[in-house]
C-alpha cells in the first residue's frame, strides 16, 4: 500500500536531513518541495523578471533520486542553496499562482509511490490525507548553529548572528503570508529536535510510521 509522510517546520530544523535518511530506510522517495520553491526563485534572478504567471507556466522542475534538482533541463542543485536563493524562495512562495502550480506538482509526485515529503504546507494543504504527518521544530538559536556548523564543514564563510537573524525573518515571513503559510496541522506531531541527534529524530519518525 503507498504511505505517505509530511514533514513540515522552519527552516533549519533538520526536515531534509532526516528526511532523506528516513525515505533510503524505508524505499520511500523523498520529496524536498523547499527545492522547488528555491528553483522557481532562481529562475526568476537568471532571467532578472519578477514571477508572473508566464515564468511558472512552462517551467520544468525536477527531483531525482539522489536529491539532484533541475530546472529547465539543467542542473542546480547547488546553486539554490545561497542565502540570496533562500531569501528569495520565501518572497516568490507568498503568491498563490506560484503555490498553486508547485502544490499540483507536488502532488502528482506524491501520486506515484510511497513519500515522505518535506516543506512548510504538507500536512496542511498538499497531502491533508497523509498517513504520519511531522512538524520538526528546534530553537532559533540551534537552528542557526547547525547551519553555521555545516557552512563551516564546507569551508564556506559564515557569520552566527547573521545567520540567526536571515533564519528569523524567513521563519516570520513564512508564518505570517496569508495562503499557505507555515503551520502545524492540527493531526501532526510535534517534534522539538533542539537537543536530539539526527539518529534520534529519524529513529522516533520511523516508529511513529510504525517501522
Ligand atoms: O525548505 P527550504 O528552506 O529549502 O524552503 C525555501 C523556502 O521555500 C521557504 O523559506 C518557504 O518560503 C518556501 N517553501 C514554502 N512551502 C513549502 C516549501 C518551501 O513556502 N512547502
Amino acid at each position: 500500500m503507498k504511505k505517505i509522510i509530511a514533514v513540515d517546520g522552519p527552516a533549519g530544523a533538520g526536515k531534509s536531513t532526516v528526511s532523506k535518511i528516513c525515505a533510503a530506510r524505508l524505499g520511500y522517495t523523498y520529496i524536498d518541495t523547499g527545492a522547488m520553491y528555491r528553483a522557481v526563485a532562481l529562475k526568476c534572478l537568471l532571467s532578472g523578471k519578477s514571477v508572473d504567471e508566464n515564468l511558472i507556466g512552462d517551467i520544468d522542475i525536477r527531483l531525482d533520486n539522489s536529491a539532484r534538482v533541475f530546472l529547465d533541463g539543467r542542473e542546480v542543485t547547488k546553486e539554490i542553496r545561497t542565502p540570496e536563493v533562500s531569501r528569495a524562495a520565501s518572497d516568490v512562495a507568498k503568491f498563490g499562482f506560484v503555490r498553486k502550480k508547485l502544490t499540483e506538482l507536488q502532488r502528482e509526485m506524491a501520486a506515484q509511490g510511497s513519500v515522505i515529503m518535506d516543506g512548510r504546507d504538507i500536512g496542511t494543504q498538499v497531502l491533508p490525507n497523509a498517513d504520519l504527518k511531522i512538524f520538526l521544530t528546534a530553537t532559533v538559536e540551534e537552528r542557526a548553529r547547525r547551519r553555521f556548523a555545516e557552512l563551516k564543514s564546507k569551508g564556506l564563510a559564515a557569520d552566527l548572528a547573521q545567520i540567526e537573524k536571515e533564519i528569523t525573518l524567513r521563519d516570520k515571513q513564512d508564518s505570517e503570508r496569508e495562503i499557505a503559510p507555515l503551520a502545524q496541522a492540527v493531526d501532526a506531531i510535534l517534534l522539538d529536535s533542539t537537543h536530539l541527534t539526527i539518529e534520534q529524530v529519524v529513529a522516533e519518525i520511523l516508529r511513529l510510521a510504525g517501522v
